[in-house]
C-alpha cells in the first residue's frame, strides 16, 4: 500500500461474519475497493445491519424483459419446453444495444435487492440469422458494459452450445444463434479472457449435456482452456432431460457427467434438481457447487432439490435468479426453504441442528457457494475481499427489537418491502437510501428498448 493510497474507514454497529453477527466492528476499504485492516481518517458510522452482498451464480440477462410474458395457459399442457419456445421467440429479437439496456436495468435491480455480483451464463452470441457480428464478441461486450454501468462484479460465462439434443442433432433454426464449434468458441474465450480485471472474471459454461455431442465431449472437457477458472453447466433440471439421457447415453445426467469429467470445486452444476441418493452424495463429495434457482425452478415447474440430504453431506450450494422472474436473494432463499417445508410438511429444514437459524444457515451457505462459483474474492468482508456489502434499513419497523439472534431471519422471511437501504460494490456506494446512482437514466433506456421489442 503506497502512502498516498486513499483509505475509507467505517464503523459498523453490526457486521456479519461467517460465525455470525459482531457488534461495533471497524473496517476499511482501500483504493482498489478491497477490505483492508489499515485505517485512515474518521470512520463513517454504519448504523444498520451490514452483510456481505450476495453473489448471483446464474443469470440469463435478456430473460428479464420477458418476465411475466409466459404466464397465460397455452393450447396444450404447459411445461418448461413450451416456455422455452416463448423464450426462443423473444431471444430472436435481441441485439447488442437491447441486451445492454436490459442487462443494465437488471443489474441495477440486483444491486438494489442485495446481489453485488452476477454470473452471466451467456449464450446469445450471434445475430438472429446466426451469422457472427462484425465483432464476434459484441454481445459479450454488451454485458460487460452493462455490468460496468451498474457497478456490479461480473463473472462472464460464455456458453458452448453445439447440438440440439442428446443424440447430437444439429441446432434448430431458433438455436443457431447460440452455436459455436469448439475452435470458434475457444477464440471467443481467449478474446474475453484478455479483458479480465478486478471486476470481471471469465469462465466457461457448457450449456448442458444435450448441447455437447458425445464425440466432442472429451476434447472439450480435457482442453487446456478448461483447466483454470469456473466451469458451469445446466444439469438434471427436467425429468424429460433425465429420460433422454438414459435413453441415448445409458446413464442419468449427473451419473454420466461424473463418469466423463473430473468434477471438482471449480464446477457449478446448475439446477441439479433430479438426483438419486448416490448422485446427491457424489456432488457433495466433489466440492462442486449446486447452483439452485428456486423461483425460476418453481416458475418453470422443474421440481425440488434434495436439500436436507445434500446439506447433511456437507454439499455446497449457491443461488441464482436465472430467468429473473424474481430478483431477490431473500425470496430465492425463502423459496428454497419453503419448497422443502411444503414437500416434507416439516419446518426449519435447512437448519440441520437444534438452535440453528434457517436464515443464517442459508445466507452463509449461499455466500460461500456463490463466491466459489463466481471465482472472485467475495462473500466475506475479510482482509483482501472485494468491499461488496449491503446495509439493511435501520428504520424498518420489521427490524425493531431484533437482535443478533433474530435479525437475519426477519430479513429473510419477513421483508416483503425491500430492506436493503445502502449497497457498496467494489468499494463504491452504488445504492444510497434505496436509490441506485444511475437508475433514472438506465430505466428510461430500458423502457425504450422493451417498447421497441414489443413492436417487433
Ligand atoms: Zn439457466
Amino acid at each position: 500500500m503506497s502512502e498516498t493510497a486513499l483509505i475509507h474507514s467505517f464503523q459498523a454497529r453490526q457486521l456479519w461474519h461467517d460465525a455470525g453477527w459482531r457488534g461495533d466492528v471497524a473496517f476499511a476499504v482501500d483504493d482498489r475497493g478491497r477490505i483492508t485492516q489499515a485505517q485512515g481518517g474518521t470512520p463513517q458510522y454504519l448504523d444498520g445491519w451490514v452483510l456481505p452482498g450476495m453473489p448471483n451464480l446464474h443469470s440469463h440477462a435478456f430473460q428479464r424483459a420477458m418476465a411475466g410474458l409466459a404466464e397465460r395457459r397455452g393450447p396444450s399442457d404447459d411445461s418448461f419446453w413450451t416456455w422455452r419456445e416463448t423464450m426462443y421467440a423473444f431471444a430472436a429479437c435481441i441485439d447488442p444495444d437491447t441486451l445492454q439496456a436490459i442487462a443494465a436495468q437488471l443489474y441495477v435491480e440486483m444491486l438494489k435487492a442485495g446481489y453485488t455480483q452476477v454470473c452471466e451464463f451467456h449464450y446469445l452470441h450471434h445475430r438472429p440469422d446466426a451469422t457472427p457480428y462484425a465483432q464476434p464478441e459484441a454481445m459479450s461486450l454488451a454485458l460487460i458494459e452493462a455490468a460496468r454501468e451498474a457497478g456490479i462484479a461480473l463473472t462472464l460465462l460464455p456458453v458452448l452450445y453445439m447440438s440440439g439434443g442428446f443424440d447430437g442433432r444439429p441446432l434448430s433454426p431458433r438455436q443457431r444463434r447460440f452455436g459455436h464449434d469448439v475452435d470458434s468458441y475457444l477464440r471467443l474465450l481467449t478474446t474475453l479472457r484478455k479483458l479480465e480485471s478486478e471486476d470481471l472474471r471469465v469462465g466457461v459454461a457448457l450449456h448442458s449435456l444435450r448441447a455437447i455431442p458425445e464425440q466432442a465431449w472429451r476434447g472439450v472437457v480435457e482442453h487446456d482452456a478448461l483447466k483454470t477458472g469456473p466451469v458451469h453447466i445446466h444439469i438434471a433440471e427436467q425429468i424429460g432431460e433425465v429420460q433422454d439421457c438414459l435413453a441415448t447415453r445409458g446413464a442419468r445426467p449427473v451419473e454420466w457427467l461424473f463418469d466423463h469429467a473430473s468434477i471438482d470445486k471449480r464446477w457449478c452444476l446448475v439446477h441439479a434438481t433430479h438426483l438419486t441418493e448416490s448422485e446427491t452424495a457424489q456432488i457433495a463429495r466433489s466440492g462442486a457447487v449446486a447452483g439452485l434457482c428456486p423461483t425460476t425452478e418453481a416458475n418453470l415447474g422443474d421440481g425440488l432439490f434434495p436439500l436436507a440430504r445434500y446439506l447433511d453431506a456437507n454439499g455446497v450450494i449457491g443461488i441464482g435468479s436465472d430467468s429473473h422472474i424474481s430478483i431477490s436473494p431473500v425470496e430465492e432463499l425463502r423459496w428454497l426453504e419453503y419448497g422443502q417445508r411444503l414437500n416434507t410438511r416439516h419446518r426449519n429444514v435447512a437448519a440441520r441442528h437444534a438452535g440453528e437459524s434457517v436464515g443464517e444457515t442459508l445466507w452463509r451457505a449461499a455466500l460461500r457457494g456463490g463466491a466459489q462459483a463466481a471465482d472472485l474474492p467475495i462473500g466475506t468482508l475479510g482482509e483482501g475481499a472485494r468491499a461488496d456489502l449491503i446495509v439493511l434499513d435501520q428504520d424498518s419497523p420489521l427490524l425493531a427489537a431484533r437482535d443478533s439472534r433474530s435479525a437475519m431471519d426477519s430479513f429473510l422471511f419477513a421483508g416483503n418491502a425491500p430492506m436493503v437501504r445502502n449497497v457498496m460494490a467494489g468499494g463504491k456506494w452504488v445504492v444510497r437510501d434505496f436509490q441506485h446512482r444511475d437508475e433514472a437514466r438506465i430505466a428510461a433506456r430500458y423502457r425504450s428498448a422493451v417498447e421497441r421489442l414489443a413492436r417487433t
